[in-house]
């Protein structure tokens, strides 16, 4: 593969930072001052997609407010809020860069990680994703349960996904225009991204805490993610079912066998029917469980097959233009 085909050189070199913002008004400032500094350091010339996933604090003000008049800053608001994964995937969408490395508002993706990722690729790689070798960001309880969640993806899944990686990763020109081919109303957007292929590696850092503000990202969203992320990429727990199922069964014959031998051959009655009710309570448990399981496939085809727009763009602005995309004056 040919370096050339994979990144351009020279000056002209263009890096697009993909960040959603989700009610993300506190971090801005420092974000901003920040993003100033790394295209201070860079040579490749660095642009910013933002899109705002339907705030409803000044996230938008303050964007138009802090970088109005400074060059390659672009906005794109949401309708409403869509989340996080499907923010991702629009502002991947939008971006006509070379590279687009994504990342959070919040400054736990460090831009010096993001300046080795673009040397990385310069390098000829076409996907460069961090790896949280260490964090400080989470709780222990937060840390052990996305331990087990990413081998425990690792072990089922049906795509080679590096663990302990977010969505913190610069993509190449190729792997964008395969990305949007994408069109999942759910998408687990690392897993996506695994499942590509290309020349892919991992640059370990340290996550440090947010800057500032909270987390957007409750127990809720995080586990509607992590089902997402399997739902997605695994059939196993349904072919669990069968296995399960099968060998529920075939015990239960033999147990069948056991109890005509003892009433007829040894005579002796079993006694104990009240664990009956147990048993029978147990395996409700475990049918219902897995018609919950069935389910949950069974509402992921439904979403696709409505194929409503995956998400509504109410308006997009440029740091170097006044206007709306509609020609209107924008509300700001
Ligand atoms: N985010 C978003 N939409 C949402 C939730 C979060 O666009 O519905 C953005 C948020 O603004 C941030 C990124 O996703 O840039 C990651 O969120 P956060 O830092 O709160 O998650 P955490 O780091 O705590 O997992
Ligand atoms: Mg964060």
């Amino acid at each position: 593969m040919s370096r050339s085909q994979n990144s351009p050189d020279g000056a002209d070199v263009k890096v697009a930072l993909v960040i959603p913002l989700f009610n993300e008004e506190i971090v801005l400032p420092l974000l901003i001052a920040e993003i100033e500094s790394f295209k201070k350091a860079r040579t490749e010339n660095i642009q910013v997609i933002f899109i705002d996933d339907g705030s409803t604090d000044a996230t938008v003000r303050e964007v138009v407010r802090l970088t109005t008049g400074i060059q390659a800053y672009q906005l794109i608001r949401f309708s409403r809020n869509f989340g996080h994964q499907m923010a991702i995937s629009a502002g991947i969408r939008m971006c006509q860069a070379d590279a687009a490395i994504i990342m959070d508002a919040d400054l736990q993706d460090p831009l010096s990680v993001a300046g080795q990722m673009i040397d990385k690729w310069q390098e000829g790689f076409d996907v460069v994703f961090g790896v949280r070798k260490s964090r400080s960001d989470v709780s222990a309880t937060q840390r052990f349960t996305a331990f087990v969640f990413y081998r425990f993806f690792g072990k089922i899944s049906e795509v080679d996904a590096p663990v302990d990686t977010g969505d913190f990763r610069l993509l190449s020109r190729r792997v964008i225009e395969a990305f949007n081919q994408f069109e999942e109303q759910q998408p687990y957007v690392r897993g996506l991204i695994a499942w590509l292929g290309f020349r892919q590696t991992g640059i370990e850092y340290h996550r440090p805490g947010r800057a500032a503000g909270s987390t957007k990202y409750p127990f809720r969203l995080r586990f509607r993610l992590a089902m997402d992320g399997l739902t997605s990429f695994s059939t196993r727990p349904l072919k669990l079912a069968v296995n399960l199922g099968l060998l529920i069964a075939l015990g239960s014959v033999m147990g069948l066998i056991w109890v005509v031998l003892t009433k007829y051959v040894f005579g002796t009655a079993i006694t104990g029917w009240a664990s009956l009710i147990f048993a029978a309570f147990f395996f409700g448990g475990v049918q219902l469980f897995f018609l919950g399981i069935v389910g949950t496939y069974v509402a992921r085809v439904y979403e696709e097959v409505k194929r409503r727009p995956r998400f509504v763009i109410q308006d997009t602005w440029e740091s170097d233009k006044k206007e709306a995309s509609n020609g209107s004056k924008p509300n700001y």
